[in-house]
């Protein structure tokens, strides 16, 4: 049978099985070597220097293609290094929209290369009509899309974005890393890219830190590998090996954490102490219907606001004992994130009060732990919040 016609997770358990030429070990092997040797002058083995080509990044590579349904994909050294690498992608002149409310350190970087003219840049509400037809006033080169977005969950119609950027020339770019591909493929809504944080749902253990591009076609692909190779924004090849090892368990470690997520999201909108819940599960949420036709869940990301001040953010979060105070997302373990003094930081104050990112939000990445452990610690800390 055709890999092509495997179901996704069958593509991810089986990623660079039955590779090794040598010994033909079950499991690839790690190619740590940075340097292959070279039979003779002139000959162009497959191989030659691990930033142009590696074997376990190219492990990784294929898999997460396949996993987004890409022609293939560049396995870079974080999620800000796919993001300045296919940033390459625009000269001086082109216009890249962005929406306003994205990841607070991509906002920065992208504010800080527009400063440079690296591109001209004009941020976006891609959630409204109004915002949408503003997006294509002038015409863009490229269209950023986050969605979910990074703190509040907002919703990007992307097949209806994809589908105006297209008309005009445009590149559709999708940051998919609150979802992974077991629950949203943007490249078949009719994004041109895909990009991913493999430090958070891809890798799964919180240990180590990548990212990847994945291009939906060969000449996208090609400029790509141009810029990775001569940008060096290439991943390690242990950290490719620990990424493939991840990924064999993201649609059980998806599905256990959405599952987990989806029951504090009714837990937490229905307890007194708690203002706002941002799920896009929950029917109450904006984008819930957008959500529903276009991504395969509602994932394990939630953000609520708290009654009661700073003071009770505070209180809440230090009676916690399961879920821990710190950055990041998508790991096997529950954690607790206070956008405004952690990852939205550098947006600065009147961005993040447009944003919506209150000193009240707090943000939650659901782990796969027993629900009843996750759902106890959250009712006391709201007890000790109040
Ligand atoms: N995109 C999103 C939505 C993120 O949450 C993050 C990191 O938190 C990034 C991109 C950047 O990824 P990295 O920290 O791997 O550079």
């Amino acid at each position: 049978m055709d890999k092509k016609h495997w179901h996704r997770r069958t593509n991810a358990v089986q990623a660079g099985i039955g590779s090794d030429p040598a010994y033909h070990a079950v499991m690839p092997p790690l190619y740590m070597s940075s340097t292959f040797a070279i039979d003779g002058i002139g000959h162009k083995p497959a191989y030659e220097y691990s930033r142009t080509r590696n074997p376990t990044r190219d492990d990784l590579a294929q898999a997460l293609a396949e996993l987004e349904g890409g022609v293939g994909a560049c396995v870079t050294s974080s999620g800000m290094a796919a993001l300045t690498l296919l940033l390459h992608l625009l000269g001086p002149e082109d216009l890249l929209v962005a929406p306003y409310d994205c990841y607070g350190r991509s906002y920065r970087l992208l504010c800080a290369l527009a400063e440079k003219k690296h591109f001209r840049l004009q941020f976006a509400d891609q959630y409204s009509p109004e915002g949408i037809a503003a997006m294509f006033e002038e015409t863009p080169k490229m269209i950023l899309i986050e969605s979910p977005s990074n703190p509040v969950m907002r919703i990007a119609d992307i097949g209806l974005i994809a589908e105006k950027a297209s008309a005009c020339g445009a590149w559709t770019v999708v940051d998919n890393t609150f979802l992974s591909p077991m629950l949203q493929n943007p490249l078949k809504l009719g994004a041109d890219m895909v990009f991913h944080s493999t430090t958070k749902f891809l890798n799964g253990h919180s240990d180590i830190v990548g990212g990847c591009v994945v291009a939906g076609t060969k000449e996208i692909l090609t400029d790509l590998e141009f810029w990775a190779n001569s940008l060096g924004v290439i991943g390690a090849p242990f950290d490719s090996y620990m990424t493939l090892r991840g990924m064999r368990t993201l649609e059980l470690r998806v599905h256990r954490a959405q599952e987990n997520a989806g029951i504090i999201a009714a837990q937490l909108e229905a307890h007194p102490s708690v203002r706002k819940v941002y799920y896009p599960g929950l029917a109450s949420h904006t984008g819930h219907e957008i959500a529903a036709k276009q991504q395969e869940g509602f994932g394990a990301m939630l953000s609520f606001e708290l009654e009661g001040g700073i003071e009770a953010v505070d209180r809440f979060v230090r009676a916690l004992s399961v879920f821990r105070l710190a950055q990041s997302l998508g790991g096997t373990e529950s954690l607790v994130n206070h956008p405004a003094t952690m990852t939205h930081v550098s947006m600065g104050p009147e961005a993040r009060a447009k944003a919506g990112v209150t000193d009240e939000l707090l943000r939650l990445s659901v782990g796969v732990e027993h629900i009843d452990d996750l759902r106890q610690d959250l009712e006391a800390a709201l007890q000790a919040a109040s």
